[in-house]
């Protein structure tokens, strides 16, 4: 124990008495593990211990640590041009990278509006969605439908969309705007309730708002690509906004490059973050139809979108972007997630004989074993439990799950899935 404890560098022990961590009970929870390096999947402890990374950096290291392409295409960009604000100038790799992103994005998605954070790219689609009726001249559509296990961003209006149940934002419940959380329609029954309250409600609503195929941090729920397909064509049957939220779905998470495409559907807007820089920098995005950018486009002024992040489109991020989607098709990314979603359905399959698993399940390359009983405790013991086997993951709640870089490799995978097995089984 003391010897573990002389190797906490200087750094952290200093710098633990003023920085303020990201939900964490400070009284209580263990100090973070040092890392002073990472490459390809395993990340590097001060201790010269490895883990082997399970969950991509929430999200979003999905070419795994310093991709050399990505590396040297933010290198490049710091010695040309790391900043320009976007009011009034531009420069080259936004303006390539809004070309790049449509075309790879649903078809029909054909505008691309820049911010530094999934939070902010959601509080951009709702504000697009609540400006484009006003600037149709309906100021009653201002309301939002939302789904109960959803999580879209920890910002008041992201926040008033995610599931009001969850222990994450129930403190700021009485000041945050009320919208309508719902449980997705999973059948006839819920499809039939869910279209009843469509109908009453709608003339208030600018838009509904999903995680498509599967809410992620709510619990790595999944649905299928017919439920998504439903809930978009009765949006547009009531004059609904669809915005998909795709910032951890995102990049070839879910199977395809984004979800949507799985359920052939364009939304009005789509929401990305996470893995778009390869999980380098900062850097989220709001895409939009035509129909909703058309709606902006006035000889009045106010009518203009009225937003504008100051490190907006920031070009270190853009460069790292455009090189984390060039290495999509040099490096066949999506052909990796087959290929992982197949090893993470027979790799995880013993884990389904376990007597404190629930289920398992998998999609694209989301692999999540379900416990039964959640236990705070017990989730802490179960961290420390994976790190001391060489892992890093992060169960939320009940849920065990990897979300690991694409890149990663079989024996890297088998590991993982190893790990799990070995410590649920104790
Ligand atoms: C992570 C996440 C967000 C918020 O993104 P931040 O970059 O953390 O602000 C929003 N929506 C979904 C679906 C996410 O997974």
């Amino acid at each position: 124990m003391n010897s573990k404890q002389e190797k906490i560098p200087d750094w952290l022990k200093k710098g633990y008495e003023n920085i303020w961590l990201p939900y964490n009970q400070m009284q209580i929870s263990p100090l973070p593990l040092p890392v002073v390096d990472a490459e390809g999947c395993k990340i590097k402890l001060a201790d010269g211990r490895e883990l082997v990374d399970g969950i991509a950096s929430w999200w979003t290291t999905c070419h795994g640590y310093k991709h050399p392409t990505i590396i040297k295409a933010i290198k490049e960009q710091a010695d040309k041009l790391p900043h320009i604000m976007f009011g009034g100038l531009a420069h080259e790799p936004a303006y390539q990278l809004s070309n790049k992103l449509v075309e790879i994005a649903p078809k029909g998605l054909s505008r691309v509006f820049f911010s530094d954070s999934g939070s902010t790219a959601v509080e951009v689609a709702m504000k697009m969605a609540a400006q484009y009726w006003i600037n149709k001249g309906d100021k009653k559509k201002n309301r939002f439908i939302c789904f109960k296990n959803s999580y879209h961003g920890d910002t008041m209006g992201a926040m008033s969309v995610s599931d009001p149940e969850q222990g994450m934002h129930k403190h700021f419940s009485s000041y945050m705007p009320m919208q309508y959380a719902v449980d997705i329609p999973i059948d006839e029954y819920g499809f039939a309730d869910f279209k009843e309250l469509i109908k009453g409600v709608k003339k208030n609503i600018a838009a509904l708002i999903m995680e498509p195929l599967v809410q992620c941090a709510g619990g790595m729920k999944f649905h299928s690509t017919d439920i998504l397909a439903e809930i978009k064509k009765i949006c547009r049957e009531n004059e609904i906004l669809f915005i998909a939220d795709e910032i951890a779905t995102g990049f070839g998470r879910t199977g395809m490059m984004f979800a949507c495409q799985e359920a052939g559907i364009t939304p009005d807007i789509m929401c990305i973050g996470k893995a778009l820089t390869g999980g380098t920098i900062g850097l989220a995005a709001t895409l939009a139809t035509d129909e909703i950018f058309k709606a902006f486009l006035s000889d009045k002024v106010e009518n203009a979108f009225m937003h504008g992040p100051t490190y907006m489109a920031n070009p270190l991020a853009t460069a790292a972007a455009l090189a984390s989607v060039s290495l999509f098709e040099k490096e066949h990314r999506l052909k990796e997630v087959e290929a992982i979603e197949s090893n993470l359905n027979t790799m995880l399959d013993k884990c389904r004989s376990l007597k404190q698993v629930k289920e398992v399940r998998v999609k694209g390359a989301i692999g999540v074993v379900q416990l039964k009983e959640p236990n705070y405790q017990k989730l802490l013991e179960l961290r420390k439990a994976f790190v001391n086997e060489g892992a890093w993951i992060r169960p939320i709640e009940d849920v065990v799950y990897l979300m690991p870089p694409l890149v990663i490799s079989k024996d890297e995978l088998n590991f993982l899935t190893d790990t799990i097995y070995k410590v649920l089984e104790k």
